[in-house]
Order: structure tokens, then sequence, then C-alpha cells
């Protein structure tokens, strides 16, 4: 290409990646614009878990798209590895899922939690079935079994949708950060392209898949977008031999077994930080909340800790539409704490809707123009 094309994407993380990738797949000439590398951001710290049926949602249009994107993983697994010889890591054990007996949660509530769990598939696993099946597990007098949630190695998952990307023509900028979007001198609104550090790319569309740096760059716009950083820490212990298959999922922890004899225990949630250090205490934390579950955790090697920052919303859902006030211009961004999880499902509306014009069946829910405003000095 020339420097010109038919999409640019703006961001390499899952979110992007996914875009660019089902982009090029209808023939567009598609350049993606990372500021570093790609799954540098919030995708490359994530736990990877592909939870629609575990998680709660701001709104059943989102956990609509959360079911529709979990469905793709398998098939995807299989096409990522074909084209680009990754392998995401895609593990389908099922979650194990305890049940508290907390003050507020009395033995009808509980009996009936289990029965509410039991109609979307899940099962009861007491503690003799745990004993077979999880030898490490512990827990009070057993936990749901849910056989439909996967989970996946969130760096590969968006480094293998790159490679396929760029292996079916697709341009990567890598290390190459976006500073203002290019408008059309006369024609007010349009966006025809982006100004980087190293120049100016030209297209007939632009998509801000940029994370938490989308409301910088609507900002030079004179749009505001709010955004709400949650940081999460995680940690990665290795094991002798495999001490657990299936992903251990509670309100307050995580423990997801990767291969080959890893580990992932994740994770904290502060809101309001950007700072990607991890705290001492976030070790402890993770840990003391851990063990309960699987005690021999302790026992096992350190080898190490990271965090990310998940990109929040104040209405915890996605930004995923077209911005009216700029032309040619759209946003995919937002994802907060299932970016992973949507990136399939996010790549396909925005294609169908880029390919084909038409942005109806994208749900208001997730139509930025719900958040967005002029700011007054533009
Ligand atoms: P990012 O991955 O942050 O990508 C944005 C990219 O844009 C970055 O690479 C950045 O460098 C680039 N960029 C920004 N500005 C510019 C610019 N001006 N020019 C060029 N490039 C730019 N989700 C799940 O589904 N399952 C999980 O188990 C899960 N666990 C999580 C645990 C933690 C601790 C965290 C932090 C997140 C977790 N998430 C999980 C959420 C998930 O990681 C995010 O929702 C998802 O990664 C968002 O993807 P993204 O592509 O929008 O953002």
């Amino acid at each position: 290409s020339n420097g010109h094309y038919d999409v640019i994407v703006v961001g390499g993380g899952a979110i992007g990646a996914s875009i660019a990738y089902e982009l090029v797949q209808k023939g567009m000439r598609v350049a993606l614009i990372e500021k570093h590398q790609p799954a540098s951001g919030a995708s490359g710290a994530a736990g990877g878990m592909l939870a629609a049926s575990s998680e709660h949602f701001a709104a059943p249009e989102l956990y609509e798209l959360a079911l529709q994107s979990r469905a793709l993983y398998s098939q995807l697994s299989e096409q990522l590895h074909e084209l680009t010889g990754i392998n995401i890591g895609l593990r389908t054990e099922g979650f194990l899922l305890p049940i508290h007996h907390q003050q507020d949660m009395d033995w009808e509530s509980r009996q009936r939690r289990i029965s509410e769990a039991q109609a979307k598939g899940m099962e009861w696993w007491d503690n003799e079935r745990l004993a077979t099946e999880e030898p490490n597990v512990r827990a009070e007098d057993g936990m749901l079994y849910n056989p439909a949630e996967p989970q996946l190695v969130p760096s590969l998952l968006t480094e293998a949708y790159v490679a396929a990307f760029i292996r079916l023509g697709g341009t990567l900028h890598s290390d190459q950060e976006v500073i203002r979007l290019l408008r059309e001198p006369n024609g007010r609104g349009l966006v025809h392209g982006v100004i980087t550090e190293h120049g100016i790319l030209y297209a007939d569309q632009v998509v801000l898949a940029s994370g938490l740096g989308t409301s910088r760059l609507l900002a030079a716009e004179g749009l505001r977008l709010p955004f709400l950083p949650v940081k999460g820490e995680l940690m990665e212990i290795r094991t002798p031999i495999p001490w657990l298959h299936h992903t251990i999922y509670s309100d307050t922890i995580y423990i997801i077994p990767k291969h080959p004899h890893r580990i992932w225990v994740g994770a904290t949630s502060k809101p309001g930080q950007h700072s990607t250090i991890v705290e001492a205490g976030a070790v402890v934390e993770l840990l003391m909340r851990a063990q309960r579950y699987v005690p021999i955790l302790t026992k096992g090697e350190l080898v190490r800790c990271w965090a990310g920052i998940r990109p929040g919303t104040p209405d915890e859902l996605p930004y995923i539409g077209p911005v009216r006030e700029l032309q040619g211009l759209w946003v995919a961004a937002g994802h907060y704490r299932n970016g992973i999880l949507l990136s399939a499902g996010t790549a396909k509306l925005m294609t169908e809707a880029i390919t084909t014009g038409k942005d109806t069946f994208i749900p208001h829910a997730f139509r930025p123009e719900r958040a967005l405003y002029q700011l007054s000095s533009a």
C-alpha cells in the first residue's frame, strides 16, 4: 500500500488486533498502529478467562455479546493456529465456583442459587466428587461446576490475531504513537487518516481501539469520552506437577491453571490507579485468598507478578460504534474486565458495520454517544 488504507486501526491490544484481523479477512486494506508492541497494554496482563456465564454484566446486551463471543473461540483457536502456528492456550476443562454460607445467604437462598445455576447448565460437585476430580481443592461442602467457560493466554491470543492479520496482508506499524487524527481542512468533521510520530497515514475510516489512550486522542479533537482505570495485579506460580485442572472462579479470587505446570492467581481491583507496579501487599492478599481453596499453592514457586489497568467506563459498558461528530471515525474501547472474552464478538460487530456502512444492529447500550460530549473550548 502507498500509505492509503481502507481502514486504520489504532491500538494493538486484543480489541484492535481482533478487528484488524477480521477486516483483512473481508478483503480490506488495513493498517494496525501500536504505540509500543501488540499486547503491551491491558491485553498482555489479563487472566484470560472467557467467563460469559460466570460474570455479572451491566446490561443484557453485554451478556448476549459475551455468549456470542465465547462461542467463537474453539474455531478461532484452530484458525489462528493454522495461519500462524501460534497455540493460544485455549483450555476447556471449565470453571469451579465456590458458594459460601454467608450471613446474608441462608440455606434456602443457597439452594436457590444452586438450582438457578443448574438450570444454566452447571453441575453441583459435592466434596466426594471434588476429591476425585481435584484432590488439591478445598471447599466447605462442594462447588458448582460450569463446563461451558474456557480460558486462554491473552498475550498469545493478541499476538496470534496480529500474526494472522499480517499473514493475510495487513500492515502493522509498531512502536509508533498516533498523535492526532487527520481531518479534512474544509469538510469540518471528516477524518481521513492519522498523524503519527513518523508521519501521516491515510484511510477512509479510522477505528480507535486504543484502550485508555482513547480519551486523549478524542480530547485532541475537542471531544470528551470518560474512562475509569481499574488496576489489577496477578501472579504466576510454577508447580512440579499439575496441581489443578479447572479454573476456580469466586467473587474475591481466581485461580487459573495454565500449561506447562503454571497457575495464575489474580486479581486485585484498584480503581483510579494508573501505575503498573506490583505492590508487595498484593502478593499477600492474593495468596491469602487463594490458599483457602488450594492450600498447596503456597508450596509452589513464585515465578512472576505483574499488573495491568482495566479500561473501565462509568456504566461498565464498552464504547462500540461510530463517533457521530467526526465522519469516518469509530470507537471500540472500554471493555473493562472482559475485553479478552469480548474481542471476537466486538470484531464481528465492528467489521459488519464498517463493511456494510450500516450500524443499526450495534446495541444502543454500547454507543459512544451515550457518554460523549463536545468540550466547550473546541
Ligand atoms: P489494551 O490491551 O490496553 O490495548 C490498547 C492498545 O492501544 C495498547 O497496546 C496501547 O499501547 C495502544 N495505544 C494507546 N494509545 C495509542 C496511541 N495514541 N497510538 C497508538 N497506540 C496506542 N478480560 C477477560 O476477558 N478475561 C479476563 O480474565 C481478564 N482479566 C483481566 C485481569 C487484569 C489484571 C486486567 C488488567 C484485565 C483483565 N481483563 C480480562 C480485561 C482485558 O484485559 C481488557 O478488557 C482488554 O485487554 C482490553 O483490550 P484493549 O485492546 O481495548 O486495550
